[in-house]
């Protein structure tokens, strides 16, 4: 099971309303997408799962979400109006600007170089400029005076807010090390890229975990994490584990806060690529925001009766490139029952956007009332869908293809045995169960859902 090519999946998800290309009626806007109603379900869902093993089903993890637009001395402590930048060349001919590692990574053809050897723009051969650093943050004006005392950041990652955040959430739940502050939210990067789908995208989603623990067990953390949500992907998200790796940076690649950082990778259509990053972010931000805020950020460590400055460990997990792979690596297409082809996304029931579809075999309004009421008798339970156009193959084909665990058929036979047909998608077996025992049957095969 794995898509063949990134564009069987980016054609799947917007004729079936997963995704669409923003301001599509204008002629698009570069890098960034609309989820529509199937693909808003399925960001929900896996948004809910990782919440769930992340702050519900702990102990030692709390939630939070904090502003989007804050003091911008925040993005100054941080490190992040100094060094959260690329790298990037331009076209002295054609204006394109690009990133040299994208070019020398080949992901725009074959790379070209002149006759010293420099690398020349992939799109029209031209002379690049050296390479310069862009700050990939977005800044806007609060207030109606635009002065530079008014210029705010749109944040490039979720992690601040906890740790501006760090003492209020310690105080006020009463948490001793280690613990955690958990929080999902949209980050923004002005990123030149190779336009990739939802790979990368200017604003995309985050789920991010703020460790706090004592340095000396920071690297135990670290393991003990990278192992967690690995097998988040695998048990929760489904993917392939043949398909996911780890990598761990290499000390020129580190960003300007971690002592180690390792990726959990995937192996998309063009290479391995980023999923999530697990670093080891050490004392760096609960020291800057304590310099820069003058407000004490230590723990009391009652055993030593010492303060010190916890070390961090930060499991950094995009959630439109979890949905990206989510499509890709469930992608699957086998015959059906009768030998014809079915494209099926075999996604765990947890995360399928649909859960149920209500079938009646026939639009005759002698089918209606059962079928009416036995979908209103599920909706209240499970996000499902009731179909009634086009015959009972072809609608179970949509349903394989947006990845609908469970088909309910109601049937002539219905209105007779009060029973209903219910259909799995991956053995495509079918049983006839009792209206009334209907729900239980549905739990049964929808675990944990
Ligand atoms: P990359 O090397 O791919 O640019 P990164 O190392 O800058 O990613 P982090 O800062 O570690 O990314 O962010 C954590 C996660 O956020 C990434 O693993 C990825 O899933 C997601 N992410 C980062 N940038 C983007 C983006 N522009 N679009 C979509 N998701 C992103």
């Amino acid at each position: 099971m794995v898509a063949p090519d990134l564009d069987t999946v980016v054609s799947l998800a917007k004729r079936r309303g997963f995704i669409f290309p923003s301001a599509e009626i204008y002629g698009g806007f570069a890098n960034t997408y609309d989820y529509g109603p199937l693909g808003v379900e399925l960001k929900r869902n896996i948004r809910e799962a990782w919440w769930r093993s992340i702050v519900r089903l702990r102990d030692d993890v709390v939630g939070l979400d904090a502003a989007l637009l804050t003091n911008p001395r925040v993005w100054v402590a941080s490190g992040h109006a100094e060094n959260f930048t690329d790298p990037l060349v331009d076209c002295k001919d054609c204006q394109r600007r690009f990133r040299p590692d994208h070019i020398e990574e080949g992901v725009y053809g074959d790379v070209a170089r002149d006759d010293d050897g420099n690398l020349i723009c992939p799109n029209c051969s031209g002379d690049l400029t050296s390479a310069r650093l862009f700050n990939m943050m977005f800044q806007t004006q609060v207030g109606t005076v635009a002065d530079g005392a008014s210029t705010a950041y749109l944040p490039p990652e979720t992690a601040q807010g906890m740790f501006i955040n760090f003492e209020n959430v310690r105080d006020s739940m009463r948490k001793k090390l280690p613990f955690g502050i958990a929080q999902t939210r949209v980050s923004f990067r002005n990123e030149i890229t190779p336009g990739r789908f939802i790979f990368r995208t200017l604003e995309f989603e985050q789920m991010e975990m703020e460790f706090f623990c004592h340095p000396e067990a920071a690297a135990e953390w670290h393991k003990y994490w990278i192992d967690e949500r690995l097998r988040w992907y695998v048990d929760i998200v489904g993917i392939n584990k043949e398909r996911l790796r780890l990598r761990d940076h290499d000390p020129d690649e580190l960003s300007h806060y971690s002592a180690g950082t390792t990726d959990i990778e995937y192996n998309f259509p063009w290479g391995w690529g980023e999923l999530e990053g697990v670093a080891i972010r050490t004392a760096y931000d609960l020291k800057a925001h304590s310099e820069h805020s003058g407000q004490s950020l230590t723990y009391f460590d009652d055993a030593t009766s010492e303060h010190i400055t916890p070390y961090v460990i930060e499991p950094a997990a995009g959630l439109s490139r979890t949905l990206a792979v989510a499509l890709l690596d469930s992608y699957s297409n086998e015959l059906d029952e009768k030998g014809d082809e079915r494209v099926v996304l075999k996604l765990p029931p947890l995360i399928s956007p649909i859960k149920v579809a209500v079938l009646p075999l026939s639009k005759k309004d002698v089918l209606t009332p059962t079928a009416q009421k036995v979908y209103k008798m599920i909706r209240e339970r499970w996000m499902s869908q009731y179909d009634e156009t086009q015959s009972i193959g072809r609608r179970y084909r949509r349903q394989d293809e947006i990845g609908t665990p469970l088909c309910v058929t109601i049937d002539f036979d219905s209105l007779d045995d009060n029973a209903v047909t219910v259909r799995e998608r991956d053995t495509q077996q079918q049983i006839r169960v009792p209206i009334d025992g209907l729900m239980e049957a549905l739990a049964e095969r929808l675990p944990g859902v």
